[in-house]
């Protein structure tokens, strides 16, 4: 099959059999990334007053902007 500007292969490869990835390979990145998300969520949440795990208002800084973008209270 000739291939075209009109007539593109979209997948040359369509009738490769697809082998779908175990659920046993893909679930400690998944636990592994899904505890990252929640730990920057917490600092871009919750790190600040009594909540704060390090003194200052550094964390507070780094993340104060995307604060504010995800509507967490702030000032
Ligand atoms: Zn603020």
């Amino acid at each position: 099959m000739a291939q075209s500007i009109t007539h593109p292969v979209i997948s040359p490869a369509a009738d490769t059999p697809v082998t779908p990835l175990p659920l046993r390979a893909v679930l400690p990145w998944a636990v592994f990334v899904g505890t990252l998300m929640l730990v920057l969520l917490y600092f871009v949440g919750a790190e600040q007053g009594a909540t704060s795990v390090f003194s200052g208002a550094g964390v507070h800084e780094w993340v104060h902007d995307g604060r504010h973008l995800l509507g967490f209270p702030c000032h």
